[in-house]
């Protein structure tokens, strides 16, 4: 599954106070007692599945039929099974005696079974208005012209919640689905499609049949009314669907799907495993995806326009919910502590379609970006990626599971080598496809076939925490012509943090040519010497940044222009670029990173080079970055150079900003530019904030901008143009960006406050998450109170993690006036006593 935050497009910034808290002060939600792998009595071998849907009660009326076989003797039968009204169960046509609990179905057997016989239980029930699992899309006063909609979420254990099973990862079975609903709609499930069937009273019955096993987590129904986007892969059709009306959407999102089936195929070795591929994007989705077996579910932001796509692209989502259809679907781990065979997998393997698609910088880059989301998290708390600790099994989808395992699959190639690494993932797939899965059988199958041992790898890459922080530096020996490179792990060893072993790339250059030397790190403090010809113009660490490390390389002026201006790598550009920002009152230097932000084949290191920039003062650099602003290609590039115009006060910056505004075809520039403007025109810039609040954008981002600025300038005139625009017709996602600026600009009026507070009760996650984010930027006393009161009423993991980082942030920012209060308490204390001082000199005198 991917979070909706988590996509690499909806780049969220994690909560800055919290990140400058010391690693290890938390060690997160995994303080858990050890679980062990889920333990049954009788495994699941199929479930039929009869569902009516009803969308005016948001109810199903359901008929399951559960195939079960013992594992011992058993007289009683436990499912999982929640919300849901049993009114029978039979076997072979006789009632037998059952009771439900709050989350079990027991059921008593009229005989005792043995193991190897079979068990079929048949379920009637009825689930009205489920709280998870199964979720009704309806119109409503917010929204009436909302097409009615449904669709199934059951990752991690919410399966249960609309069908009675063992609701776990150890257990595969098949399963059939066959839902009846109004005729015009399309009702899309696992497998194949056995039959369609016409009723009398104007339902249409479909029936769906998955015939290799699965795990109930990736049961799936979705129906609605879709178009198809076709596509062929082979033999295999590859339909994706969209929302009535929205085809002219599809192609941008999912014309690469076939090219990464075939790319996957060939590169692991086992083709798509599936009768049929089909993505379907569905309304009030609160993930970013859900890999369901050969039916992905995905958000509706996958779909952008032209503009959106300068910024914004879904490869990186698709990529990721197609290779679950392996690792996920296929293979499945064992239990939610081995989550990473899921995760990481689907994460690392996106960047390989990117790598694919677009060559090794760009997947280098995200690669990069991927360390950079885990290193945020790793502020927070640390732990091994294999975890069986944890709270709650939603508590593992973070950045461990996901961005960290995926560096750690990269260094397992780095160490491998292509050929090798290729060939244990193709022995692992095959070997293990159709089961459930633990990291053991990963190992296990890389030893089989490369010969290699690699207990140390695994253990301190996916039982311990952390990753080596190092600080290298080199020195010349001038008599000897002899590098020598030392390097020192300075991270703090303890129970979760060892000294890493690994091997790393050493760049030696000069003049005349470049060597690449690799070799192996053990220690916390080695030195490595290597033979020259002549002194080295640079030293770079880990040059192609296969290892998930932090680096401090201090490095003089010029070997960071020769490293800006010549090396091959990515990554060393971009850190000399980085490296450079210090000697901020240097012509030379000014001139250097001008050059690369002109010039660099590579955006990112453009972007690096504007970012540098800003921190320099005076027309050059201010020009230079305009410059970048106008021209460069890619508008990550000229969003950096936007930024960093904001410390630029001056009549030419006003100008340039406005001349992104007003023709820019980036949302995301246009925002930025905004926001620069806000700072260097706070006297002048009402007027073109005012102007942005009628620009419709992807997920609002001007919008947002054009409030922001406005509550900076304490505009009068916005809270009736807010109010104007919130009585036109708009949608639900606009209208509450709208009422929490509306919100923030009067945060007094108790009116406004309440209207933004019922937002939290829209049926639309994203109109819900919105509204939270608002509730702390205006951040009123009682907002903390009132969140935890709705936090109880959330279905969605992560809505309410949306909630608990709101309540972090708003007790921090509460800190933060208390301790303003308590300085200005004691300024006035000090105050009186020298008062009292003065009146008592004054008097003697
Ligand atoms: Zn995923």
């Amino acid at each position: 599954m991917m979070h909706a935050r988590r996509c690499l497009y909806v780049v969220t910034l994690l909560n800055c106070l919290t990140s400058l808290l010391p690693a290890q002060d938390r060690r997160g939600p995994f303080t858990h007692a050890p679980r062990s792998v889920r333990t049954r009595d009788i495994d699941q071998q199929h479930i039929r599945l009869d569902l009516r849907l009803d969308w005016d009660k948001q109810q199903v009326d359901a008929q399951a039929m559960v195939s079960l076989s013992p594992f011992k003797p058993t007289k009683e039968v436990i499912l999982d099974a929640a919300g849901m009204k049993v009114s029978r169960v039979t076997r072979d046509s006789k009632s037998l005696k059952y009771e439900t609990k709050p989350q079990q179905l027991i059921v008593q057997l009229d005989r005792e079974f043995m193991p190897g016989e079979m068990v079929s239980l048949v379920i009637d029930y009825v689930v009205v208005r489920p709280k998870h699992g199964l979720h009704f899309v309806v119109p409503d006063d917010s929204e009436k012209n909302q097409p009615r909609m449904a669709w199934t979420q059951s990752e991690p254990e919410f399966a249960h919640y609309w069908f009675p099973c063992i609701d776990s990862p150890a257990d595969r079975l098949t399963s059939e689905i066959i839902a009846t609903a109004p005729k015009d709609y399309f009702v899309l499930s696992n497998g194949t499609l056995e039959s369609k069937r016409l009723n009398a009273d104007g339902t249409q019955t479909w029936h769906w049949r998955q015939a290799k096993s699965h795990v109930p987590y990736l049961f799936s129904v979705v129906a609605g009314e879709f178009d198809a986007y076709e596509q062929r892969w082979n033999e295999v059709p590859v339909v994706s669907y969209v929302p009535k009306g929205q085809l002219n959407l599809a192609a941008r999102s999912f014309e690469k799907t076939p090219a990464m089936m075939d790319f996957f195929s060939r590169k692991i070795g086992v083709k798509y495993p599936w009768p049929k591929y089909t993505q379907i994007c569905v309304d009030e989705y609160g993930w970013g995806g859900m890999e369901h077996t050969s039916a992905t579910t995905l958000n509706m932001h996958t779909l952008h326009d032209d503009r959106a796509h300068l910024d914004v692209s879904s490869d990186n989502l698709v990529a990721h919910e197609l290779i679950h259809q392996w690792y996920g679907d296929l293979l499945t781990c064992k239990d939610w502590g081995e989550i990473w065979l899921n995760e990481s997998f689907a994460t690392y393997f996106a960047t390989l379609w990117n790598e694919e698609d677009f060559g090794w910088d760009e997947a280098t880059w995200s690669r990069y970006e991927e360390a950079m989301s885990y290193m945020r998290e790793d502020k927070r708390y640390r732990r091994a990626i294999v975890n069986y600790q944890y709270d709650s099994p939603d508590k593992v989808f973070d950045g461990h599971a996901y961005p960290k395992g995926g560096r750690v699959l990269h260094m397992l190639r780095f160490v491998l080598g292509d050929e090798m690494f290729w060939n244990a993932i193709h022995h692992y797939t095959t070997r293990n496809m159709h089961r459930t899965v633990e990291t053991a059988d990963f190992r296990i199958a890389i030893e089989e076939v490369t010969g290699q041992g690699l207990n140390w790898f695994f253990d301190q890459w996916l039982y311990h925490g952390g990753h080596p922080d190092f600080e290298v530096s080199w020195k010349w020996d001038d008599v000897a012509h002899m590098v020598r490179v030392s390097v020192k792990q300075t991270q703090k060893v303890d129970s979760v943090t060892p000294v890493f072993r690994m091997p790393v790339e050493i760049e030696v250059a000069n003049e005349a040519d470049v060597k690449l030397h690799r070799v192996e790190l053990s220690k916390a403090e080695e030195t490595f010497h290597f033979q020259s010809d002549r002194r080295p113009t640079r030293v770079c660490f880990d040059p192609k940044d296969w290892l998930l490390k932090s680096l401090k390389f201090e490095k003089s002026k010029e070997e960071l222009f020769d490293q800006l201006e010549n090396d091959a790598n990515l990554m060393c550009r971009l850190q000399a670029a980085e490296m450079l920002a210090k000697f901020n009152e240097d012509d030379d230097v000014l001139a250097a990173l001008n050059k690369a932000l002109e010039s660099d084949r590579f955006w990112a290191v453009r972007q690096e080079a504007a970012k540098s920039l800003g921190k320099f003062k005076g027309d050059k650099a201010r020009d230079a970055l305009i410059a970048a602003s106008r021209s460069d290609a890619k508008s990550f590039v000229r969003r950096e150079a936007i930024k960093s115009l904001g410390s630029f006060k001056h009549a030419t910056t006003n100008d340039a900003l406005r001349a992104v505004i007003s023709t820019d075809q980036s949302y995301y520039a246009i925002s930025e530019a905004l926001q620069a403007l806000a700072k260097v025109d706070v006297s002048g810039c009402e007027a073109d904030h005012l102007a942005a609040l009628n620009i419709v954008s992807h997920r609002q981002e001007v919008l947002k901008a054009a409030i922001d600025g406005l509550v900076k300038v304490k505009s009068a005139q916005a809270c009736e143009e807010i109010s104007q625009l919130l009585e036109g017709d708009i949608s639900p996602e606009r209208r509450v960006v709208l009422i929490g600026g509306l919100a923030r600009l009067k945060p007094a009026d108790a009116e406004v406050i309440a209207k933004l507070y019922e937002q939290l009760d829209n049926d639309r996650t994203s109109v819900r998450r919105k509204a939270i984010d608002a509730i702390v930027e205006v951040g009123d006393p009682g907002a903390i109170e009132r969140l935890l009161v709705k936090r109880d009423e959330q279905e969605i993991p992560g809505t309410i993690r949306s909630i608990d980082d709101a309540v972090e942030k708003l007790r921090d920012k509460n800190k933060g006036i208390e301790t303003l209060q308590k300085q200005l308490e004691s300024l006035r204390q000090q105050n009186r006593k020298l008062e009292d001082r003065l009146n008592k000199l004054e008097s003697k005198e």
